[in-house]
């Protein structure tokens, strides 16, 4: 008999496992997404930076699976005729008091085994990025950008060719593990599995609630706005322009960014959406209140358009405010622990035949199908 196997959420992280379990296993895997088109969410509102592994913790998951996750991707775009670019990444240190976490950041991506990592000088890194400024700077050549909705499409339309469907508009209401099966509720209709995945970004702790497994971590929404170059000052930024980021956060700060459509994007700023009803769970307070001098609401870069040009400018000196226009954002789904901390890797738990990602943020986008590989190798195949 097949194997059934139900995965929430039609993300790039859930689609990609949907394919990966059809795909090495032969399961008939049915994907419930509550919108009514696939990446609606993160998936389709983030920077499109396939990361190269310069960041991670060495040996985290982050770390492994994003190596593994950009040359799976790299490879998947150009069997599947998508865009993928290598534009290359500079991360400038604008100040010499950043001099040593750029270069621990260095060591960092070496230890991470990031190919073609170099550390520049001022006038080097001009070569790279002739309208930025910097006192230093380390190049990623291969850090690329990518076109993540798109990849997802594909994604499903691969589920669908390997016997598996897409159900859209199928958001799920209500879970139960019997002996037999794991039993998903959509509206009056019941779908019966051997196995169920859950990959359901900011739903994620609505589906862990309705698995009888709310656990130890809480997914907080973090807004991240960004705003466009217009016109010729498109042409200030060849790639990828970051800032050294802040340890403190796991964001990598509001950066240059040129998308596959040619747009070049200036952010994300990440301000902390509305925790009302998370304020009942002492992580979310504790959270709160460690950050309460930068203010509840804007935790890590400001929501004014002011800062957005500071931020760009000290970069990239010839932007000026008229440059900016705002455009789309996203909403980032990061987990908090119950001491208030935020959960830096990615996190898989299993429970009896459902298994739950709690936590995907950046770079699961890039990681995507080397998460799915690792999901497909801890879901244990079912003993018929
Ligand atoms: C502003 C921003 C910038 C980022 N930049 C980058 C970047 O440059 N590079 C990178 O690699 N990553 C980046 N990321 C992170 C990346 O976008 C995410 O890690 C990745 O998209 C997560 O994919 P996902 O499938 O887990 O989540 P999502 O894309 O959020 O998908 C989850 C899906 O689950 C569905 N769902 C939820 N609950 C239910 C339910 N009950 N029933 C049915 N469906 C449900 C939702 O509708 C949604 O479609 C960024 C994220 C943001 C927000």
């Amino acid at each position: 008999m097949t194997e059934r196997i139900g995965v929430i959420g039609a993300g790039i992280v859930g689609l990609a496992v949907a394919r990966e379990l059809a795909r090495t296993r032969g399961a008939e895997v049915i994907v419930l997404e509550g919108e009514n088109r696939v990446a609606a969410h993160q998936t389709g509102h983030n920077s499109g930076v396939v990361h190269a592994g310069i960041y991670y913790q060495p040996g985290s998951l982050k770390a492994t699976l994003c190596r593994e996750g950009m040359a799976l991707l790299r490879e998947y775009c150009a069997e599947h005729g998508l865009p993928y670019e290598e534009v290359g990444k500079l991360v400038v240190a604008s100040t010499a008091a950043e001099r040593p976490a750029l270069r621990a950041l260095a060591e960092r991506a070496r230890a991470n085994g990031v190919p073609g990592i170099a550390e520049l000088d001022a006038l080097a890194l001009r070569e790279v990025e002739p309208h930025a400024v910097g006192v230093a700077a380390v190049h990623s050549p291969h850090t690329a950008i990518a076109d993540f909705p798109a990849v997802a499409r594909r994604l499903a339309r691969d589920v669908a060719e390997l016997g598996g469907s897409v159900r859209l508009a199928h958001p799920v209401k209500a879970i139960r593990e019997t002996a037999s099966a794991v039993e998903v509720l959509v509206g009056r209709r019941k779908f019966a599995f051997d196995r169920l995945v859950a990959c359901a970004g900011l739903g994620t702790d609505a589906v862990a609630k309705m698995a009888g497994q709310p656990g130890e971590v809480r997914i907080v929404p973090f807004k991240g706005e960004y705003y466009a170059l217009a016109g010729s000052a498109k042409d200030l930024v060849r790639g990828l322009i970051y800032p050294v980021p802040d340890p403190r956060y796991p964001f990598l700060g509001v950066h240059l960014t040129r998308r596959i459509d040619g747009e070049v994007l200036v952010g994300p700023n990440a301000v902390l959406g509305d925790v009302r009803a998370l304020l009942t769970w002492e992580g979310t307070r504790r959270l709160a209140r460690r950050h309460w001098r930068t203010g509840l609401r804007e935790l890590y870069g400001s929501a004014v358009k002011g800062a957005f040009v500071r931020a760009a400018r000290r970069y990239v000196p010839a932007i000026t405010a008229a440059d900016l226009a705002p455009t789309e954002g996203g909403v980032r789904a990061q987990a908090v622990s119950r001491d208030g901390g935020m959960v830096d890797d990615f996190v898989v738990d299993l429970h009896g035949r459902i298994a739950l990602v709690r936590n995907a943020p950046s770079p699961a986008a890039t990681s995507s199908l080397a998460i799915a590989r690792h999901i497909a190798g801890i879901v244990p195949a079912l003993a018929r």
